[in-house]
């Protein structure tokens, strides 16, 4: 019998949800590649339900106490003695989401002896110190594809918001204001202008796609190429490196994972070389922008505005730079995590945890690291390494700021 250790994030605060705004979500057959959606033996859960908060259990309780496994869930995840550490020891599965992530560091990997798989409920996997798997012998999955889409619709969202100045007239008409000045004065087409991708995998060319019929000229850089006749279907250009290409854009996306080739990429010298007042997008980590030279950018104006949903660590301190900032998009961590995006993911972690628990293989296009190596989609995309350094830190959000002093 197996322990299962899950990490979610806290319920709504005023409690899990008894009804939601949709009564059901359309039905998707594959995704755009022809990969197939998750394929779990059944799901016990309704589609469109909050799955990814503690209360909601990725409708995995059902199942797994069936089978005679032990589910423990819990969102206190950062430091010593977080319910997290304690249960580690004897886990022999851990699974969190990006959102919320479980820090799987090497220490954490020499407490937990017992331990043969972590599973990333989501993308992105590098809150888990891929050295230490690989060192460790332990197999790490994530639900490749599942929110993919999710975030190219949230990144195109972003784009727009920054050049139209949404937020700050949305924020004026709050205060109930009237200004058209103050919005206008902020506020322009995308039509003609250059936007770039740095990785044009799954987000980043559904990110292309997307933005194609706005009429805007399209860039990317990558590590494979993507096929000749897809960049000439959407008339892209290829760069040979993300310093190449963002001279010539307006716009810069970043969908890339965050590995040791790209941790820190959008340092102070890589935006030195974007033109002034362009728009830096990030989706990808928050690791893979510097966070003081972003802050400072957008104080400069050499950025023109900042959007993302995703900071390191998180969740973010309550004194993160990027919380102040001048004429930024910040959310917390949402894109990958609508309701849409849960079922799926939901329902690709059973999958995974059907193989596991009836020793059959995991999907190649689920894999990160296995057999002691980088495999399936984490071969593809990631580089050996470790980028959870520094992740303590996310203990600070529990330490709240000092009261402002009166005025
Ligand atoms: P993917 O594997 O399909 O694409 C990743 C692409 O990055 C690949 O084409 C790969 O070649 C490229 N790449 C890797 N290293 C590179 C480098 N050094 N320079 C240039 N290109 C490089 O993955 P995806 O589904 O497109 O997701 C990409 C990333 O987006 C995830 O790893 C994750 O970090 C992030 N993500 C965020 C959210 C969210 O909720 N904000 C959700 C899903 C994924």
């Amino acid at each position: 019998m197996a322990k299962i250790l899950c990490v979610l994030y806290d319920d709504p605060i005023d409690g899990y949800p008894t009804s939601y705004p949709r009564d059901d979500l359309p039905t998707i057959e594959r995704y755009p590649d022809g990969q197939t959606l998750p394929t779990p033996n059944a799901i016990d859960f309704q589609p469109g339900q909050l799955l990814g908060s503690v209360g909601g259990e990725l409708g995995l309780r059902k199942f797994l106490e069936a089978g005679g496994h032990q589910l423990i869930v819990t969102e206190a995840k950062d430091g010593p003695d977080s319910e997290f550490e304690r249960e580690l020891v004897d886990a022999d599965v851990v699974i969190s989401q990006p959102f919320w992530p479980a820090y799987m560091t090497a220490e954490r990997f020499a407490k937990a002896r017992n331990l043969k798989l972590v599973v990333t409920a989501g993308i992105g996997s590098d809150h888990t110190d891929l050295q230490a798997a690989i060192e460790n012998g332990v197999t790490v999955a994530e639900v490749t594809y599942c929110n993919s889409i999710s975030v190219a619709e949230h990144v195109v969202m972003m784009i727009l918001g920054l050049a139209r100045n949404y937020l700050q007239s949305w924020d004026l008409v709050k205060a109930g204001g009237w200004n058209i000045a103050d919005c206008a004065a902020r506020s322009y087409d995308i039509e003609g202008m250059h936007v770039g991708t740095v990785a044009a995998g799954r987000i980043g060319s559904a990110v292309l796609r997307r933005l194609k019929p706005f009429d805007v000229h399209l860039h990317y850089t990558d590590r494979h190429r993507l096929p000749a006749e897809v960049e000439a279907e959407l008339g892209v250009t290829f760069h040979d490196s993300a310093a190449d290409m963002v001279p010539h854009c307006d716009v810069v996306t970043i969908n890339a994972p965050l590995h040791p080739e790209t941790e820190n990429l959008f340092d102070a010298a890589m935006i030195a070389r974007m033109k002034r007042g362009a728009y830096l997008v990030n989706t990808a980590r928050g690791k893979i922008a510097n966070r003081e030279a972003v802050a400072d950018a957008l104080e400069s104006g050499q950025l023109a505005g900042y959007a993302g949903d995703v900071w390191f660590p998180q969740p973010a301190p309550r004194n993160h730079p990027w919380r102040t900032m001048p004429n930024h998009g910040m959310t917390p961590h949402i894109s990958g995590t609508t309701l849409s995006a849960q079922a799926r993911y939901a329902a690709g972690t059973r999958e995974i945890l059907e193989c596991f628990l009836e020793g059959r293989p995991i999907r190649e296009e689920y894999l990160i690291v296995d057999g002691g190596r980088l495999a399936g989609a984490g071969a593809h995309s990631y580089s050996e390494g470790n980028a959870t350094k520094g992740s303590e830190e996310a203990e600070q959000f529990k330490v709240p700021l000092p009261p402002i002093p009166a005025q």
